[in-house]
């Protein structure tokens, strides 16, 4: 899906060839000058949108995929994919030229967030980002699924460290010792690293991060580290020409192949420097790779922890990369089967489900099959999929609906489906685990289900409320013999205010092989039990409103 496209109003495109200037030893990119290009280019895409200056606020995960080589052409496209009040998310996407091909590979995609920054005490609200098409739709919502993660980042990051601290780490023979690794850089802000008003550019210090990190990941790979991934990149404060950066780098724990460093940035000027008194501006976290020089991977030493400060930031390390493997693994796939469940992927089993129904709603194609009294269906064919949509006026105010709807423990009220449906855990108001029993179809068993429910208030009128349903695996569920256990893929609501007392609720369900079976036996009954499902809904939500 090219989410960046030409017609895009508010895109800023930088192209740039790769000169030995711009390279490391291998003849590669590297890593820091690619983040201040990265940097600028969104920096612009921002102003551009705020019609003021602005400044980095942070820089979610970036995973690199592919490495541009010195004479090759790389071109940086940067858009803003949705304005909040004073801050924008802005979409990155890098791509090397391959000439031989005449083709385009994906170095990497980022999301960074800038701020407006208004002159004087001025108070601003930025206007919303013009949607054109179904994707910028798409992204829209994405990009508040987006915030959402990074909100919660720092909850699900130290359950996970609380738990992993619980475990015994291993250490081989050759263990080598934190302090070992441990290196210190200061630069002097100057004026070419800073913008017009003298503040420093956030892929400047990014830059100087990455050569700091590299020489700490040098000392345990005992060869040329390759730059992976970063984890959520957070600028804490600005800081502006003449401060002197402070960068303590140090390696926090090795895996296999890859080490992760961290660093820390610390912010003085020339008073604070002699008073000793830092104004923390950063702190990264970079995974590099060991390669020999024909670019096998190598084995990396363990690490011994020498201090209490070490052993925090060794299951730190631990907790980011499993962080960093379930978004990996679920934003690269949008699997068939339910994802498992578990602390560290929480945040983008959420994402994903809200993803996929957004994708399947905005998607074009759909056919009307029936339209009769207030329920209108519509169905969607890709390949062997089959997706249904069903929507109905429902003279409740959307809220209402909402309210109604997103509690499961109600749906018993109108959905003959449901026989029985628990609430398993709620782990915040907007998100539930459910356990849910339907009645046998055609001689096939009864079915259950293990569904997360993800809610989310419209921002705006003009938004939907949205919730979504998606299967997990929970290890404290497992199959029984009793029941068949079905997989819900994709389903779920989007409820749009039409007046004050009424809204449009669409209801969406992506149709499974699991769910199959079921299907081909009602086939020719199915519309009509879809419309009396939905029409038992419409009394029940429009009963239950207004008592
Ligand atoms: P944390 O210690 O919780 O990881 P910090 O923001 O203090 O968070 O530091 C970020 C990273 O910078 C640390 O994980 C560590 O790798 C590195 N670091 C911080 N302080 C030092 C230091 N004094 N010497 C070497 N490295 C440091």
């Amino acid at each position: 899906m090219e989410h960046f496209g030409a017609a895009a109003a508010g895109d800023v495109r930088m192209c740039q060839t790769v000169l030995p200037a711009h390279a490391n030893n291998r003849g590669e990119l590297s890593a820091g000058q690619l983040f201040k290009w990265i940097d600028v280019t969104a920096y612009l895409a921002a102003e551009k949108h705020a019609g003021m200056s602005c400044a980095t606020v942070s820089m979610d995960d970036i995973q690199f995929e592919e490495a541009a080589r010195i004479g090759q052409i790389i071109t940086i496209k940067a858009e803003v994919k949705r304005a909040f009040k004073t801050s924008m998310e802005v979409g990155i996407k890098v791509t090397v030229q391959e000439a031989l091909l005449n083709a385009e590979k994906i170095v990497c995609i980022a999301y960074a967030t800038y701020v407006a920054i208004p002159f004087g005490a001025a108070k601003i609200e930025l206007e919303p980002v013009k949607i054109l098409s179904t994707e910028d739709l798409l992204e829209h919502t994405l990009a508040a699924e987006r915030r959402r993660i990074q909100v919660g980042y720092q909850q699900v990051f130290q359950n996970l460290v609380q738990q992993l601290a619980r475990e015994d780490i291993s250490e081989g023979e050759d263990a080598v010792s934190t302090s070992f690794t441990h290196v210190l850089n200061v630069e002097l802000v100057q004026p070419l690293h800073a913008n017009q008003h003298g503040n420093t550019f956030g892929g400047q210090i990014m830059a100087w991060i990455e050569t700091v990190a590299s020489v700490s990941a040098r000392r345990i790979c005992r060869s040329q580290p390759v730059l992976k991934s970063v984890s959520m990149f957070k600028f804490w404060g600005p800081s502006i020409v003449g401060d002197r950066l402070v960068f303590n780098a140090i390696v926090n724990n090795t895996f296999q192949n890859s080490v992760e460093v961290g660093v820390r940035v610390d912010a003085y000027n020339c008073e604070e420097w002699i008073k000793n008194q830092a104004r923390h501006i950063n702190s990264a976290f970079l995974v590099f790779n060991a390669v020999n020089d024909d670019g096998e991977l190598l084995t990396l030493p363990r690490i011994r922890p020498t201090s209490e400060d070490a052993m925090r930031r060794y299951h730190g390390a631990v907790a980011r990369r499993r962080i960093r493997l379930a978004r990996k693994c679920l934003l690269s796939t949008i699997e068939d089967r339910p994802h498992t469940w578990d602390g560290s992927n929480q945040a983008y089993v959420n994402y994903s489900s809200i993803a996929v129904l957004a994708n399947l709603a905005a998607k074009p194609g759909w056919e009307l099959m029936t339209a009769r009294d207030d329920v209108n269906i519509w169905t969607l064919e890709e390949g062997d999929v089959l997706s249904l949509r069903v929507g109905m006026k429902v003279n409740i105010p959307s809220h209402v609906a909402f309210y109604l709807l997103s509690d499961f423990t109600l749906r018993q009220g109108w959905d003959a489906h449901f026989i029985t449906c628990d609430l398993l855990q709620a782990l915040n108001n907007d998100e539930k685990i459910y356990y849910v029993t339907c009645p046998p179809v055609a001689g096939h068993k009864a079915r259950d289900f293990v569904i997360l429910v993800s809610q989310r208030q419209a921002c705006k009128p003009s938004e939907p409320y949205i919730i979504a349903v998606k299967s997990v695996t929970l290890a404290t569920m497992p199959p029984c013999l009793e029941y068949w256990r079905s997989e819900i893929t994709c389903a779920g609501f989007h409820i749009y205010s039409d007046t004050n007392s009424s809204c449009m609720v669409y209801y969406f369900n992506e149709v499974t092989a699991g769910s199959m079976p079921y299907l081909a036996a009602n086939l020719t009954g199915l519309s009509k039990s879809i419309e009396d499902t939905a029409l038992q809904c419409k009394t029940f939500l429009e009963q239950k409103g207004s008592e």
